[in-house]
Parts: structure tokens; sequence; C-alpha cells
């Protein structure tokens, strides 16, 4: 629908997390999005070729996690797309699909590379975005500030009514500090290779997903 606000939520999930659920549902409530798209990366630019397992696992565990929650929603629009996942190139081509106002969710750690991004400027033009903290990183609202002063080449202004930086001729960024758990993707690929346990940093139905086919075991 035209009007809805539609938060674009990518990642590599490798695997979904708490932490990633948890920073969705928060901004869903924040941003007042009607939904939010899930969008694994098929091969990040700045993550290793070898590294995610399959696309297709890391979909349906996505699947899993979020099935219960009206509103969420996964897109494998990455898969059809040229490699590696240029997060331009999905926007883009998600403008094309979806009639509403898009926002992209980041976190800040990665946001803090958004220089080394292929055509973030043109990224930036076209759709507004959501900055958020994530817990266990550095950066801050002031430091988001300067970035994005040398990112654009005009610093925006701090407007507290909207929770975002804003220019008068570009979409806005929101800046969001309400994220709280403090889990990774690396450490659980970590406690599985070794066998340790993830229950509790992960919704159930995806611990029983990835332990049946053993998905990051030290054999796979
Ligand atoms: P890895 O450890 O493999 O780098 P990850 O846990 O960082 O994985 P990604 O799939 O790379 O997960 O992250 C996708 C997005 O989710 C990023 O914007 C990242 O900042 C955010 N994110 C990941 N974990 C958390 C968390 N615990 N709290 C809030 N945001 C998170």
């Amino acid at each position: 629908m035209a009007n809805e606000r539609i938060g674009l939520f990518g990642g590599t999930f490798d695997p979904i997390h708490f932490g990633h659920l948890r920073v969705a549902e928060e901004l869903a409530i924040h941003l007042k999005l009607d939904r939010v798209l899930f969008i694994p990366a098929a091969q990040q630019p700045h993550k290793p070729r070898h590294g995610p397992v399959d696309f297709k696992h890391r979909l349906a565990m996505l699947e899993l996690a979020i099935n219960e929650r009206a509103g969420f929603e996964t897109s494998d629009i990455e898969a059809g797309l040229p490699l590696p996942s240029y997060t331009v190139n999905t926007v883009r081509a998600l403008k094309q699909k979806e009639a509403g106002e898009l926002i992209f969710l980041v976190g800040y750690d990665s946001f803090s590379h958004i220089k080394s991004w292929r055509g973030y400027k043109e990224l930036m033009d076209m759709t507004a975005m959501a900055v958020f903290q994530r817990p266990g990183t550095v950066g801050d609202r002031r430091s988001l500030l300067s970035l994005l002063g040398e990112a654009i080449g005009t610093p925006p202004e701090w407007e507290p009514s909207v929770g975002a930086f804003v220019w008068p001729d570009r979409p806005c960024i929101y800046y969001y500090e309400g994220c709280r758990l403090h889990i990774s993707s690396t450490d659980l690929r970590q406690r599985l290779a070794a066998g340790d346990s993830v229950r509790y940093l992960l919704p159930e139905a995806v611990r029983d997903y990835l332990n049946k086919r053993g998905l990051y075991s030290p054999n796979n």
C-alpha cells in the first residue's frame, strides 16, 4: 500500500538471533512501521565469500524466527540480483516492488563504514535510514552527525520531534539508542562449533533447525 512505512532490515543473519529480532521489534514500534522486511544478503561485499551458510538455510531460519509476528516478512530479493549484494542495488530493486515509504534499518557498526559502500550517495538519496546503536559497539549521536556531514558534504540538523537528522532536500536519518541485547552471530557460530549451548540466544525453532542439520558444527 502506498502509505505504508516499511523497514528494510538487511544482514547476513548467519544465524538470526534475538539481538536482530529485538531491535526490529523496537524499531517497528518506535518508527511506526507497518512492515519489516528481513533481507538476507546473498553475498555481502564486506564479509568473506566462504563465511555464511547457504542462503536457503539462512532464509529458512529467518522464516522460522518471524513467522508469528504480524508485519514481519522475509525477502529473497538478493538471490535474484548480481553478486556481491550491494545495498544500493537491493534498495533500488525493492523500490520497484514496494509502493510504501522505505526506511533502511542498520546498526551503527555497519553504518560507520558507509563511505566504503558502493553507491552510498545514491542509496542515501533513495531512502531514509534508521541507524541504531548496537550493544558492545562504539558510536553515538554526535559521531553520527560528523559521519553524515563527511558522507554528504553538508552537515544535517538534528530534529528532536522526529528523532532524526534532516537536510532540506534529502531523506532523513533516524537515530535510535534503545537496543540492549548483546548477542552476535559470530559468538553463536563459535559456541556451536565448540558444542556449547546457544539456548535462549535465538528462537527454539531456529536452534532446532540448525541442530538437526549440524549447520555450524565443526564437521560441516
Ligand atoms: P556477525 O557476528 O556474523 O557479523 P551479526 O550478529 O553482526 O553477525 P548481521 O547479520 O551481520 O549480524 O547483522 C545485521 C544487522 O543487525 C546489522 O545492522 C547489525 O548492526 C545488527 N545487529 C546484529 N546483532 C545485533 C544486536 N545484538 N543488537 C542490535 N543490532 C544487531
